[in-house]
């Protein structure tokens, strides 16, 4: 097997095919049709052997996390994910391996109707470059920008799982029960598509969760041009984190990371709506805060006090 039977072999046999995929692996470029009245939407995301995963890691998992974060980003901005190319680096070519990876990838985009249209394979420290394109209506893309003072502060699930199995290692007495939980977060998450609609309604800014709570709702204050404050009890954290890291159970919700949950803004006026609307869908979602004028995060603590909350989260540098 060489570069172009494994490509063959493994990415273009088993492509969805999409109809408004012109043409996909096997030219220079691929070429798709955009419909009229929608936005394309574009993102990268590079997951790193033992930096996002580990080696060791199935290779399902490894594909399937790779594209599901890309998934959580077009997820953010209200999009519908349609088309990923897939920028490969191997070590080695390693037929098992990339059956495996084949598996996880082919889930994810079966279960998201999204086709593979290209991609590049290259030999080298293992990591995957994964580019994602969504569309949404024009004038429907939700931004980090677009809070506003007053507008409620939500987040879309329990935050902290993820990080709590990153840190499991370290951890003594985890029952394998929750082992399998925890591992199972971190190594499969689920982006947020079931709120695109919702958030096109009545989402002012949105952002994933992806380097923690604290520092993606700064990024979206910031992008805003205004501050948050937040209610400590009402953070959603995930039980088994209180339940292995009682004492430390807030700082791995807040800034663990890994959750691909969203958060996001939803004005005083759309609010009541916006709540009978989930309830409909079925889904939860978690008030956690108020956006407020005085830049940077603040949270109200147990004992009625206001502290000042430092945005901290995952960063490569
Ligand atoms: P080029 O030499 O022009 O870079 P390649 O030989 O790398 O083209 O790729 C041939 C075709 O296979 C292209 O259509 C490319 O998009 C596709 N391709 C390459 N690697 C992958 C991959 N890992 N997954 C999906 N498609 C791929
Ligand atoms: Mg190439």
């Amino acid at each position: 097997m060489n570069e172009f039977s494994l490509i063959n072999h493994f990415f273009k046999q088993q492509a969805i095919e999409r109809e408004d995929v012109v043409f996909g692996i096997g030219d220079d470029a691929a070429c798709l049709a955009i419909p009229a009245g929608m936005h394309l939407l574009v993102s990268t995301d590079t997951l790193v052997a033992d930096v996002h995963f580990l080696s060791e890691w199935d290779a399902y998992d490894i594909a399937y996390k790779a594209v599901m974060v890309n998934i959580s980003d077009i997820a953010a901005m209200a999009a519908n994910p349609c088309w990923i190319s897939l920028a490969l680096t191997l070590p080695e070519l390693n037929p098992m391996w990339l059956k495996r990876f084949s598996e996880g990838l082919h889930s994810c985009l079966k279960k998201f109707n999204i086709s593979l249209i290209g991609g590049d394979t290259t030999r080298g420290p293992l990591s995957i470059t994964i580019t994602i394109h969504g569309l949404a209506p024009v004038g429907q893309v939700v931004r980090r920008a677009g809070a506003n003072i007053g507008d409620k502060i939500y987040v879309s699930g329990e935050l902290g799982a993820a990080a709590l199995a990153v840190a499991s290692c370290k951890i003594n007495k985890i029952e394998p029960v929750d082992k399998q939980l925890i591992l199972d977060k971190l190594k499969h998450p689920n982006p947020r598509i079931d709120l695109t609609t919702i958030l096109r309604q009545y989402a002012s800014a949105a952002i994933d969760i992806s380097d923690g709570l604290s520092a993606d709702l700064n990024h979206l204050c910031d992008a805003s041009g205004v501050g948050a404050k937040l209610d400590i009890s009402a953070i959603p954290i995930h039980q088994l984190v209180k339940k292995y890291q009682p004492i430390k159970a807030l700082d791995f919700a807040l800034s663990g990371g890994d959750d691909y949950e969203l958060c996001f803004t939803v004005p005083t006026k759309k609010e009541k709506e916006f709540l009978v609307a989930i309830n409909k869908l079925g889904l939860s979602c978690y008030v956690i805060g108020t956006i407020v004028g005085e830049r940077g995060l603040s949270i109200l603590e147990e004992n009625g006090e206001i502290s000042t909350l430092t945005p901290k989260g995952y960063s490569h540098f």
